[in-house]
Formats: structure tokens, C-alpha cells, sequence
């Protein structure tokens, strides 16, 4: 297989970084900072992004795209992701949100939905885990009851990402059976300022408004909020988690790092303990293995191989191997410095130390590792699941 990305690619690539490069500010960490302005940068940002034709690239033209490829996308998503993910939480909406609608939706959900992302106006959150549904995703108790014409939610969902910024939520919740209707879990397309929605913010080291508590109080849900239908909500989950896992390219800012640094150490990388070059360089084969097994999985999603979900959770297991591997090898390298805070006077603006704190996560956000693991080996073995990974 050719993974080049030939004229067309290399020039969208360039004109990306020249973007980046003009619109942000030098030491962007991304959108969710102390700073208020790096919100409002990343706001902006879409924007441009979208009026450009750049933000929805391989979307269908009918949806606000511009029919580009996958693999179009794919260089988006690492220039965005290389240089700390300049579209803040919009990247939730074009990578799984926006194609989860566009395959499962009505033609009004579509309508609704589709136009706000691809013009970069509008956040989601995903309302999936629970207190007691993370890896076990399918055990999830927050309950739909119907109610005349449609349906009350009630139910805790937890580790909710950007839920105090998002205009929507894309909600999973458990129909009860009733009469003949068999009920099961059902995804809601639910605006987050719908009475009876509270979110809390959660402090972690990932930095302001990104982890959230959200509590659903009797919240009400008309019948065409409901995407995929009635106990349709495992086969969309499925879907949703194969897009979202491909989608964050968190080995192209593991290269782009380890390259700042080896540049920043040249005359004097000779004098780095031998451990430290080797430690670098197998760093940097472990970056390129996850690379190529991120374009094998977008290659088999190209060609509508059923293989793209195992091939994500393959993909997913290496990029987040090797986005902790590169974290530790950067701190082993710059040593005490990488702690030295963020801002004009810290080395690399704080970037190493920044990449550190995401990259420990990286291995429990969109399904735990050991977990994406079991998918991988029950493919292999011919099982089916049903926990979050499968
Ligand atoms: C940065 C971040 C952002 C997130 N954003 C969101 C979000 O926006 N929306 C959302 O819904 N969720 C979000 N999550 C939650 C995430 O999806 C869950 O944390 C994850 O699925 C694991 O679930 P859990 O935390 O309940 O851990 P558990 O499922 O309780 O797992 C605990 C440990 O047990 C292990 N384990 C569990 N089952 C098995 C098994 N079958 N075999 C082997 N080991 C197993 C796990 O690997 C893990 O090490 C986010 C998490 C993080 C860290």
C-alpha cells in the first residue's frame, strides 16, 4: 500500500500550517487553558476554517462539505492535532458526530444538525459513560421513559469532555420495554440548555472546562430527537467509537515534538547520554508504526471494509502507546526544565510538559486500553462483545 499523499495533500498540508501559523498565537496549548482568549481563538479559527471549505473537507457537498477524501481529512486532522488541535472541541462534531448523523439520521435531523457543525458554530458533547458504565458501556442505567409523544430522561453521566461550552449532547439512555416495543439504549440528540440538565466541571490536569460531570433531571425528548430509532443505540455507539478513535492524530504531535526538541539540541545532541539517543529514536519508530496503522484503519474506512472498527481499536492501542512513550522521553530529555510552567519563557512555551499531562489519559478516554484490546483479540477469535470497546 501507497500511503503517499501526493501534490494535492502536500499543498493542503502547507496551506494548513500557513493558516495555524498566521492565526495562532506563538505558544498555543489549545483551546482549553486558563486564558478565555484561547477559546475564542479556536472559535475563530473554525470559522475560518469553515468558510474556507477546510472545516468539513471529505463531507458530502450536500452537507456543507466539499467531497474531499478521507484521506484529506487525515491530513487535517494531524496539522490540527500537530499544532494542539486549533478547532478546540469542534473536532468532536466533523470527526464522529457529523458522519454518525449523516448515516442514522432522519432527513430533518440532517437538516438541523448538519449545517451549524460544518459552519463551526456548534460544540457537542458525548454523553455516554456513567459512574458505573465506563468499559462496560452497554450497562449504562441513565433511563428514557415515554411520555405522550415522546420521552423523560433521567440519569448521571460523568468524564463528560467540553459539556459546559456544548450546545448538544449526543446522549446515550436506556428504553425500557414496553407492550411490543423491545426498548434497549437509544442515542438522543438533546440540547444541553433543555430544562433539567445540570453540568458540574470536574478539575483535572487537563485544564479548564474539559472533564464534566452532567446530571438529567426528567429531561424531556421529543420522538425525532432520537437518532437510529427506538433500541437502535449499539450499533451507533459502534459506529461513533471506530470515528472517534481514528480521529484524534495524537502521533503527529508526538512527531512534530520530538522533532522541536532534536532541533532545539542540535550542536549538542552528541553530548545526550547514549540511553537518551536510543530512547529518542525507538520513541520515533513507535511513532511511525502508529502512524501506519492509523492509515491502515482510514484505508479500510475508505473502502467500507468492515475490518475499520478492529483496525481503529488497533490503530488506537499503538497511538496511545506511543503518545506516552514520546511524553516520558521528552521529559527524560529536557529533564527538570519541561516543569518550568508555560508562557514566552518556558522551553517550547510549555509544550512538553502540556503533552505530558494528556498524553496519561490517553490510554482510558475513548475506551481503556486492555479493553481495545479484548476487541482486537475477539475479532481475531470471531466473538462478539458487549462492552464499550466492541
Ligand atoms: C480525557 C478523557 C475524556 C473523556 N471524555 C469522555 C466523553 O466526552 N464522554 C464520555 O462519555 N466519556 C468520556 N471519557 C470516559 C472514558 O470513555 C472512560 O473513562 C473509559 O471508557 C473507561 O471507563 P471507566 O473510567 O469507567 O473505567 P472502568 O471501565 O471502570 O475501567 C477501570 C479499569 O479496569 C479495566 N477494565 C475494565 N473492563 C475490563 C475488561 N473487560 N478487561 C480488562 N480490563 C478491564 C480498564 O481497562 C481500566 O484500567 C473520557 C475519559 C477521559 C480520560
Amino acid at each position: 500500500m501507497d500511503y503517499e499523499f501526493g501534490e494535492e495533500g502536500n499543498q493542503l498540508r502547507s496551506l494548513l500550517r500557513e493558516l495555524i501559523h498566521e492565526r495562532m498565537p506563538p505558544g498555543f496549548l489549545g483551546a482549553f487553558t486558563d486564558d478565555p482568549e484561547d477559546l475564542a481563538i479556536t472559535q475563530r479559527f473554525c470559522k475560518e476554517l469553515a468558510a474556507r471549505g477546510l472545516l468539513t473537507l471529505s463531507w458530502p457537498e450536500e452537507f456543507g462539505g466539499q467531497a474531499g477524501s478521507l484521506w484529506d481529512q487525515t491530513v487535517v486532522r494531524e496539522e490540527m492535532w500537530a499544532h494542539h488541535e486549533p478547532r478546540g472541541a469542534q473536532y468532536m462534531g466533523l470527526n464522529w458526530v457529523g458522519p454518525s448523523i449523516m448515516e442514522f439520521g432522519t432527513e430533518h435531523q440532517k437538516a438541523v444538525h448538519l449545517p451549524p457543525i460544518a459552519a463551526g458554530e456548534r460544540i457537542w458533547c458525548q454523553g455516554f459513560s456513567e459512574p458505573d458504565a465506563g468499559s462496560d458501556l452497554f450497562a449504562l442505567s441513565t433511563r428514557a421513559i415515554p411520555e405522550g409523544d415522546g420521552w423523560r430522561i433521567s440519569g448521571q453521566k460523568i468524564w463528560t469532555s467540553y459539556a459546559e461550552m456544548a450546545g448538544y449532547c449526543f446522549l446515550a439512555a436506556r428504553v425500557p420495554e414496553t407492550g411490543d416495543e423491545p426498548g434497549g439504549i437509544t442515542i438522543f440528540l438533546i440540547p444541553m440548555d433543555r430544562e433539567g440538565i445540570e453540568v458540574r466541571p470536574i478539575r483535572s490536569m487537563l485544564g479548564r472546562h474539559h472533564l464534566n460531570e452532567c446530571f438529567f433531571d426528567n429531561v424531556w425528548a421529543s420522538a425525532d430527537e432520537i437518532l437510529g430509532g427506538v433500541g437502535g443505540g449499539s450499533k451507533v455507539i459502534r459506529r461513533t467509537l471506530s470515528y472517534e478513535r481514528v480521529g484524534i492524530a495524537r502521533y503527529a504531535r508526538c512527531d512534530r515534538l520530538l522533532s522541536l526538541l532534536s532541533r532545539s539540541l542540535e550542536g549538542t545532541w552528541d553530548t545526550l547520554p547514549p540511553a537518551l539517543r536510543t530512547r529518542w529514536n525507538k520513541a520515533l519508530i513507535k511513532v511511525r508504526t502508529a502512524r501506519l496503522l492509523a492509515y491502515r484503519c482510514v484505508a479500510a474506512q475508505v473502502r467500507g471494509d468492515a475490518t475499520s472498527n478492529t483496525l481503529a481499536s488497533v490503530a488506537r492501542v499503538a497511538v496511545t502507546q506511543c503518545d506516552q512513550e514520546v511524553a516520558e522521553t521528552l521529559m527524560q530529555v529536557l529533564g527538570h526544565r519541561t516543569l518550568e510552567g508555560a508562557g514566552a519563557d518556558a522551553p517550547f512555551y510549555g509544550a512538553m510538559e502540556d503533552h505530558w499531562r494528556y498524553a496519561q489519559a490517553s490510554t482510558v478516554a475513548a475506551g481503556a486500553i486492555e479493553v481495545q484490546r479484548e476487541t482486537v483479540a475477539r475479532s481475531v477469535l470471531g466473538r462478539a462483545s458487549g462492552s464499550r470497546a466492541s
